[in-house]
């Protein structure tokens, strides 16, 4: 029996693309959760400008991904440092 299999897709926060992450074409840091992306042109532009992506008022993509991870975590958001 396998265990700790994540089936759960995260969602790329700068396209909105459901991404899984195990097959995640890149993953980034932001204030110590895990983010990932479909491709590596989107990680740039998220690390370019973090805040363009992650504001509050700006309810939507970031919006979904921090319930998506929430639920694919428990609650507790993998930690990447
Ligand atoms: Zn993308």
């Amino acid at each position: 029996m396998r265990t700790h299999t994540t089936t759960t897709k995260m969602i790329d926060p700068v396209c909105g693309m459901e991404v899984d992450p195990s097959t995640a074409a890149a993953e980034a840091c932001h204030e110590g959760t895990k983010v990932f992306f479909c491709a590596e042109g989107c990680r740039d532009a998220f690390v370019a400008n973090p805040e363009r992506y992650t504001q509050p008022k700006r309810k939507g993509v970031w919006q979904r991904f921090l319930a998506r991870m929430e639920k694919a975590t428990g609650g507790k958001p993998m930690k990447c440092h």
